[in-house]
């Protein structure tokens, strides 16, 4: 095993920082906001520093995050003796978790996005650690030759994010010093390197192994990275793609995305015209299913009202949404916890940041995102005369919400229910385009 040495003159090494103790933090929201910025600072092995924080009686030290494994190590781990059936102990049972990862290849770890509701860069490391393209051909061949129920179909070439292999910082001096939280925001650093041909390479190996009919991208995808490398994304479209493609803006509006540390929908539009451009080229009829939060912290009606017009006028009716839960280690729970912004210094008096916390200012963030349900329109009619927009509510294409109410609906808003399951039990992407005539397939997984 190789040990690493971190860069010449990183007397960082040799430093500590002392985190407030943690009864501070459990006490002072502000003092907590502090201590979840200072850690995701310290999270490059390159510079980090060790933290201590006391709790009572003692201190507890957190060391500096591990180097990242080498390619060489990384295939070692992928490639020990897995058996890849559940254990004995389960039987016959069906196990929905295995059916999505029985013939699906993950082919590195790590993320640089740095979303903020999301804690993979904390668990998997910034730097992209991957695994050989003969390492990642080998298992797909053992998925053919092995795995009961293979019928050609790889169902995922992915990871944390599906185009990150192989896209590292270009100086490897430059990526120890480095302290950003995100090598994609506010914009791509211009030290990454994002050629994606590697991944097309890739591709085009692992689909011409024999006995391979088809291999989806199930993971999600950056797709502002996509579009640095758009043969990428006509390797994608023309092959790769069951049809339906979802992605993740997860908001229109600035304000919510600056708190994501997401692209602005800018990206999106350029993706989705190299996205239709080359299904066209490729005589496919697909479509892209983009996701998107309600509440995430720094969220206004306001911003869910441009949300929900956007989604109308791109005739888009969501089905299945998400309202932002705070989770552990994300800065996104450090905004919602304390109101203030982490990826500033925080300051007692520094930018508010306001979450929708109360059950009905959630509800009502749900319900701009399914403006479509009758049982949302009551509420929506009810902000809307609030917010100043009434010349919303009406019956013309150009109103969000009709004046009529449907017999025996409006009774059960947004979040007072639980999924409706007739269309499907166990359905989970079911989204639909109102310009798209098929149903969506369930071909992706993990959104970005
Ligand atoms: S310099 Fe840029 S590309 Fe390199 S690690 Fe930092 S943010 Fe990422």
């Amino acid at each position: 095993m190789t040990l690493h040495t971190r860069a010449k003159g990183n007397d960082r090494a040799h430093e500590v920082v002392r985190l407030p103790a943690f009864e501070q933090v459990r006490d002072d929201p502000v003092l907590y906001a502090h201590a979840s910025r200072v850690l995701h600072l310290e999270s490059n092995p390159g510079n980090a520093r060790a933290l201590v924080q006391r709790h009572g009686q003692r201190d507890v030290w957190i060391n500096p995050p591990p180097w990242p494994l080498r390619t060489p190590e990384l295939d070692r781990v992928f490639e020990l003796p897995y058996q890849r059936v559940p254990h004995p102990h389960y039987g016959d049972a069906r196990i929905p978790a295995y059916e999505m990862i029985r013939f699906s290849v993950n082919i590195m770890r790590g993320c640089f996005g740095g979303c903020t509701f999301c804690s993979i860069t904390e668990h998997e490391g910034r730097i992209i650690q991957n695994r050989s393209e003969q390492s990642i051909l080998r298992e797909i061949e053992n998925i053919r030759d092995h795995t009961p129920g293979f019928t050609g179909v790889i169902s995922d070439l992915g990871g944390p994010t599906a185009n990150m292999w192989r896209l590292h910082c270009k100086d490897p001096a430059i990526e120890s010093r480095c302290r950003r939280l995100s090598c994609v925001y506010p914009g791509i650093c211009s030290n990454l390197n994002t050629d994606q041909m590697p991944l097309v390479r890739l591709y085009r190996k692992a689909r011409a192994l024999p006995g391979v009919k088809r291999v989806l991208i199930a993971s999600g995808l950056r797709y502002d990275i996509a579009v640095e490398t758009p043969e990428y994304v006509r390797e994608l479209v023309t092959h790769h793609v069951g049809g339906y493609l979802k992605i993740a803006p997860e908001h229109t509006e600035a304000g919510p995305l600056s708190k994501m540390m997401k692209p602005g929908i800018g990206s999106y539009d350029r993706f989705k015209a190299l996205f239709d451009r080359y299904s066209r080229q490729a005589g496919k009829e697909q479509y892209l299913i983009p996701y998107f939060i309600a509440a995430h912290p720094g969220t206004s009606d306001e911003d869910m009202l441009a949300l929900a017009l956007w989604l109308k006028q791109n005739g888009f009716r969501a089905d299945q949404v998400q309202a932002f839960l705070p989770s552990p280690m994300a800065l996104a729970t450090a905004m919602w916890h304390s109101g203030r912004n982490p990826l500033k210094k925080v300051m007692r008096n520094s930018e508010p940041v306001l979450s929708a916390k109360g059950r009905r200012q959630r509800r009502l963030h749900k319900a701009f995102l399914r403006y479509h349900d009758p049982d949302n329109w009551p509420l929506l009619r009810e902000a809307l005369q609030r917010m100043g927009r009434t010349d919303l509510i009406g019956n013309g294409k150009r109103h969000l919400v009709p004046r009529y109410q449907p017999a025996g609906t409006g009774g059960r808003p947004e979040g007072t229910r639980t999924p409706d399951r007739r269309s499907g039990a166990g359905t989970r992407f079911r989204t639909q385009h109102t310009r798209g005539s098929r149903k969506p397939q369930r071909t992706q997984r993990r959104r970005k």
